[in-house]
């Protein structure tokens, strides 16, 4: 009631005090509540309650002295009220991130630096990526012995961009490097950056980075980096998108602006490298790239031990089987697959884990996972061996293709198998002897299936599109074609201008004739896919086998099956009418 009194200023107060129509005075620290002799009750602050008490009694003005408890109270309130919605706001926007930050300021960065209270994820925990270890071993020698690197100066890089599905251990891995160098690693999550706010995402980039460079050496995680490095199509709101890209041009920025001195390692893990902006994988930003595809059969097995070593297993329990029974399961698969086989047997109290468990586990997995594709059933594998393995076999036997690096018949993505040559990015011009080969090699994964299998599948779908268009454009583009001659076509429909409005620049007859030598040279390779493979039938057959048993296999692996084969092929065949007729050129190891 006191608060709805009129208020008066300390001036007017002291003049009604001169005037002498102050009757009563209530003192309550600086607060001041006043009768005058109209009775009237006024209230002010007065700047100076010691003085004015003895000023008041000087005028025989009655004084009355309360604690001011209340309005202290009240005081604090009005201060506390807005702080407190600050923090319940501020805690609502954090919540999100489970992890803690020592400042309070909304627009720092959320980057968590691992402390030392975690514990220390090394390469020990990490298994069946051995690519990728080999090359990140790299990396950890350069933050520990920077000095190594710089005094020869080289460059070493600034970003590495780890891609493939979820549960393969990316994150995994990019805490191993840390823990490897025995360096601070700063992790964020690309969504932590994107906020309704437009600049805040930018401001936290920035603030990370700086917090960064003042731990360097360290490491810089960013995963699921596409929540903020998606390019443009396909996402939200257009204030989403702003953001989004201020924080986009914010990291882009960063990386650039820092050398190769400041030894700040920026690694960054996505599953959509399809919708990355491209402009994350210019030289200088994400150049090395990691991908990281879900485990083969040794990388199950060397998994399972991980995650096995402070488990009691039973002696019954086989975990090559177990391996061997599920293909596609990721990293993260496996661990979970562990750990439910714990949690089934601690649920019957039993002390150690044993093969049901694991197998009651497995299938739970399974279902939980309900992929389809994931369980592939053994025919299926045999086939996608198969086309597999005449894809290699062509690429091994062809002298001037790419050398082979790794087949593989693990789902990846839409692909079901694949056979990696090393890349031939460094290479701008091709010969004409050189595509024909290549036009073999895509046509030996459909050739193999017929010469073992005697039945085609769906399986070169793919492939085909791949040799049509490479084989038009030899025709068309690179005047490869005797018949069509060195001239350059533009065929409507492939768009070599850069869209469907572009005009067929021949005639009829010249399209027909297109066609045909587009086709001549697709069955030209078909066929010599198809001589290769029926002469060196025993290789593919092993091959064939050899794939379906590890599901991956290298150059190295393939030179001892090949060398096998020819070795067994000699000794049934006797003298050596059917020596090798070749030496695999281009595929020295
Ligand atoms: P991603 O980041 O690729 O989605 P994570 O690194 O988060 O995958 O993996 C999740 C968990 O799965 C890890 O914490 C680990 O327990 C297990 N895991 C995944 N890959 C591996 C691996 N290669 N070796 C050992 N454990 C793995
Ligand atoms: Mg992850
Ligand atoms: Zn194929």
């Amino acid at each position: 009631m006191e608060n709805r009194l009129s208020t008066l200023s300390y001036n007017e107060f002291v003049l009604l005090l001169e005037k002498d129509e102050i009757r009563e005075v209530h003192l309550a620290g600086n607060n001041v509540t006043l009768h005058d002799i109209y009775d009237r009750q006024f209230k002010t602050y007065t700047p100076d309650p010691d003085g004015l008490a003895d000023r008041l009694l000087a005028k025989s003005v009655k004084v009355y002295g309360a604690s001011d408890h209340s309005d202290r109270i009240w005081n604090l309130l009005t201060i506390a009220i807005p702080v407190l919605l600050i923090m319940i706001v501020w805690f609502m926007m954090n919540r999100r991130n489970t992890q803690t930050e020592s400042s309070a300021d909304f627009a720092k960065s959320r980057a968590v630096m691992s402390g030392q209270a975690d514990r220390i994820i090394t390469f020990r925990d990490v298994a069946g990526i051995p690519e990728a270890r080999d090359e990140l071993l790299e990396i950890v020698d350069f933050l520990q012995k920077p000095k190594k690197y710089s005094r020869l100066g080289a460059i070493i890089p600034k970003g590495v961009l780890f891609l493939g599905p979820p549960g393969t251990g990316k994150t995994l891995l990019a805490k191993a490097i840390a823990g490897e160098a025995g360096v601070p690693f700063f992790s964020i999550n690309g969504s932590d950056f994107v906020e309704k706010f437009v600049g805040v995402g930018a401001s936290r980039v920035r603030d990370l980075f700086r917090e960064a460079k003042k731990n360097s050496p360290c490491i810089v995680f960013i995963d699921e980096i596409d929540a903020v490095g998606g390019h443009r199509a396909g996402a939200g709101s257009a204030g989403g998108q702003e953001e989004r890209g201020q924080t986009l041009n914010a990291l882009l920025v960063e990386m650039d602006g820092f050398g190769s001195h400041e030894k700040v390692i920026v690694i960054a893990a996505t599953n959509r490298p399809d919708i990355l902006d491209p402009a994350l994988l210019r030289p200088g930003r994400f150049d090395r790239i990691i991908t990281i595809l879900p485990p083969d059969v040794k990388g199950r097995r060397a998994i399972l031990d991980v995650h096995t070593r402070n488990i009691k297993l039973a002696p019954d329990v086989n975990l090559d089987d177990l391996a061997r029974v599920t293909p596609g399961f990721t990293g993260a698969e496996l661990a979970s697959l562990v750990n439910e086989a714990a949690l089934i047997a601690g649920r019957t109290e039993k002390d150690v884990i044993d093969q049901d468990d694991l197998d009651m586990a497995k299938d739970r997995i399974l279902m939980g996972i309900e992929r389809k594709g994931l369980v592939i059933d053994e025919q299926d594998k045999r086939s996608m061996a198969c086309h597999e393995a005449g894809h290699a076999i062509v690429a091994w036997i062809l002298p001037d293709t790419d050398p082979l690096h790794k087949i593989s018949i693990i789902p990846r993505g839409k692909a079901m198998g694949s056979t990696q040559q090393q890349p031939i990015q460094d290479r701008y011009a091709y010969t004409d002897h050189y595509l024909r080969h290549r036009l073999a090699i895509i046509m030996g994964g459909r050739a193999a299936e017929e010469v073992l299998l005697g039945q085609i599948s769906t399986g070169a779908e793919g492939d085909l599109a791949q040799a049509v268009e490479l084989a038009t454009n030899m025709v068309c583009k690179w005047g490869m074609s005797e018949k069509v001659g060195p001239l350059a076509y533009f065929k409507a429909n492939q768009g070599f201008l850069g869209g469907p409005t572009a005009q067929n620049n021949f005639s009829e007859e010249t399209a027909r004739l297109i066609d045909s030598e587009v086709r001549s040279l697709v069955e030209e390779g078909y066929r010599c896919a198809r001589a290769i493979l029926d002469k060196e039938r025993r290789f593919l057959d092993q091959l064939t086998e050899s794939l379906l048993e590890a599901e991956t296999i290298d150059r190295q692996e393939m030179q001892i099956i090949h060398d096998c084969t020819q070795r067994e092929q000699h000794e049934s065949q006797g003298a050596c009418e059917n020596r090798p007729h070749h030496q695999p050129t281009g595929v020295e190891p």
